[in-house]
């Protein structure tokens, strides 16, 4: 297969125009027949006002070979794609069927996989299928009140279904699994895009049919999932996981199981209790904290793009800082057109996150402007101290908005972070645009000062790249503390804890960071309970 990288086209092209720049860059003769797969697609816009999309195709034709070398250009390789493979099975028998614990991104892929290769996984979610959940998440929006089990945190496809769907990772994909994920999201119907777009994205009204279409898929192949069941307790003896309880309209039950994957997500504070309590090793870890800026998404379009019009999707951008004080200060989960949310998910505390439609049409650019903390920030050694300090802060956060999102305009957190005097009225203001109920207060007494001095450093920072940043209009909502987990259970190469049998995966484990990191790690738990075990046997 040749690979080209690097085509240009402008926006607003159209497909013969890729096929002729591509028949042009091979020298191929009118009438010799190709077929071309896009691999990525790109906005390169470093030269504005010239806007460019970039592509990088993977042709098929015959004698590819010697049509590279025609060509004479370093843009054009031959190159062998790498294929996705499950591993070959092991020699165990399994008496009972593999439990996997949630089912968000980590959980599903990681059911979709053993179903897919004859494990007949039990799928355990706490919250309710999608269409039920997304009646409950509505009505708390609405003004009604917070179900804990059943929110933007918990309940079918975790906490990335109320999301932007950005597919992003960081996590290099040299055995195909990346791809892997975005082929089963596809299949699922999600857009063909996501493929080979540079910055892949869903949007929470596709990824609801998607999670569905997910669960289907494990079903159909053998598998089951069980809503509104919490895991609750485990039986562990002789340094192996046994059973796990679980508690569904009152009525406990336990489940027997040698595989266990805990996909529980970095919500899941009172199964993180749990877990500590029977001695299941854990640490604390480093995270992040802050609050949802909003931008009018006309301005970081201008930023990104120039002014004008133009056909091209709401820009994005993504801005990291350092303060002096040695703290990374960066944007995080940048939702173009998007909505801040309230993604509270226990009584008295209130959180916030960013998601989107998959138009991206929303008027306001969100992102989370979060302050690197580490364990010597928690006050205690404890394990589970970074989750202490995460509700201190979402206590602060429900008691200033009165149970209502707390927003307050950028030229008075600075104000006060300063120590200065407040504008008296903040000019060129724009509404917020937040699912769930909100109110002006004062934002900046939600952190503690040290972390309110570094993010009002990294605003200053961020003003000399995107012009307009940091303007006192700027709305800010608090607080953002469900970046990441801030516990990590820790695992050995096999994927298990030291206790046999029990796999901590994902993100809340610590293991991933975003919906397609969750997703691949999923797999390779999937992967390592196949490694080791045959096939379940008493297929349904
Ligand atoms: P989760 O998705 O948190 O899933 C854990 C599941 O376990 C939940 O469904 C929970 O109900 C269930 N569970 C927990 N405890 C138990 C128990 N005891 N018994 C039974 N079930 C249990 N990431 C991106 O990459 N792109 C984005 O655009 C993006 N936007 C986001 C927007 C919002 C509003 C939020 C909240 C998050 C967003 N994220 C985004 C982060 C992303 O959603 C997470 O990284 C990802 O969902 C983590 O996957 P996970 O499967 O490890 O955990």
């Amino acid at each position: 297969m040749i690979r080209i990288n690097q085509l240009k086209l402008s926006p607003g092209h159209t497909e013969g125009e890729l096929r002729d720049k591509i028949r042009r860059m091979l020298r191929l003769p009118e009438g010799e027949s190709f077929c071309y797969e896009i691999v990525r697609q790109s906005i390169d816009a470093r030269k504005k006002p010239d806007i460019y999309y970039s592509y990088t195709v993977d042709v098929r034709l015959q004698k590819e070979q010697s049509a590279a070398k025609r060509s004479r250009s370093d843009q054009v390789s031959v190159v062998s794609p790498v294929q996705y493979r499950f591993p070959p099975c092991g020699q165990r028998r399994l008496k009972h069927r593999p439990i996997v614990i949630g089912t968000g991104p980590a959980g599903l892929f990681c059911g979709y996989m053993l179903a897919r290769h004859g494990y007949n996984p039990i799928l355990l979610e706490r919250g309710k299928d999608v269409d039920s959940r997304k009646k409950e998440v509505d009505r708390y929006w609405e003004g009604g009140s917070l179900n804990p089990e059943c929110n933007v945190q918990f309940g079918e496809g975790g906490a990335g279904t109320f999301s932007d769907g950005k597919l992003n990772t960081l996590v290099k994909d040299k055995d195909g699994l990346n791809k892997e994920v975005l082929s089963i999201f596809a299949a699922a119907g999600a857009q063909e895009s996501i493929l080979y777009d540079g910055k892949p994205h869903i949007g929470t009204d596709i990824l609801m049919d998607v999670v569905k279409n997910i669960r289907q898929a494990i079903v159909d192949n053998g598998g089951e999932v069980r809503f509104d069941t919490k895991v609750s307790d485990i039986v562990v003896s002789d340094d192996r996981i046994r059973a796990v309880i679980t508690e569904s309209g009152g009525e406990f039950l336990r489940l027997e199981a040698e595989a266990v994957v805990f996909a529980i997500g970095h919500s899941a504070r009172d199964t993180f209790d749990m877990l500590y309590k029977r001695q299941i090793p854990m640490e604390a870890k480093s995270f992040a904290v802050g609050v949802r800026v909003e931008h009018p998404q006309k301005m970081i379009d201008v930023s990104q793009y120039g002014e004008g019009e133009h056909k091209l999707p709401p820009a994005s951008y993504k801005l990291t800082a350092r303060t002096k004080e040695g703290r990374g200060v960066y944007s995080f989960c940048m939702c173009p057109g998007g909505y801040v949310v309230n993604a509270s998910s226990e009584e008295g505390r209130l959180a916030v996150n960013g998601m989107s439609y998959s138009e991206r049409n929303g008027k306001n650019a969100n992102s989370a402007i979060i302050v690197s903390v580490t364990p010597e920030d928690y006050e205690s050694q404890h394990p589970l101290a970074g989750i202490a300090f995460q509700r201190r802060l979402e206590e602060r956060a429900f008691a200033l908005g009165q149970g209502k999102v707390p927003v307050e305009y950028y030229g008075n957190f600075k104000a006060h972070t300063k120590k200065e005097e407040k504008t008296p009225a903040i000019e060129g203001g724009y509404p917020p645009q937040i699912k769930g109920q909100w109110k002006f207060a004062e934002v900046h007494d939600i952190m503690p000062e040290s972390l309110n001095r570094a993010f009002v450093e990294g605003m200053e920072q961020f003003e000399r790249i995107i012009p307009g940043y940091a303007q006192d209009s700027v709305l800010l909502s608090g607080v953002e503390s469900r970046t990441s987990s801030p516990v990590r259970i820790t695992r050995g190469g096999n994927g298990q804890s030291v206790i046999s049998g029990l796999y901590p995966c994902g993100e809340g484990a610590g293991y991933a960071g975003g919906i397609m990191s969750a997703a691949m790690d999923g797999i390779k738990i999937a992967e390592h309970i196949a490694r080791e075990y045959m096939p379940f046997e008493n297929k349904k």
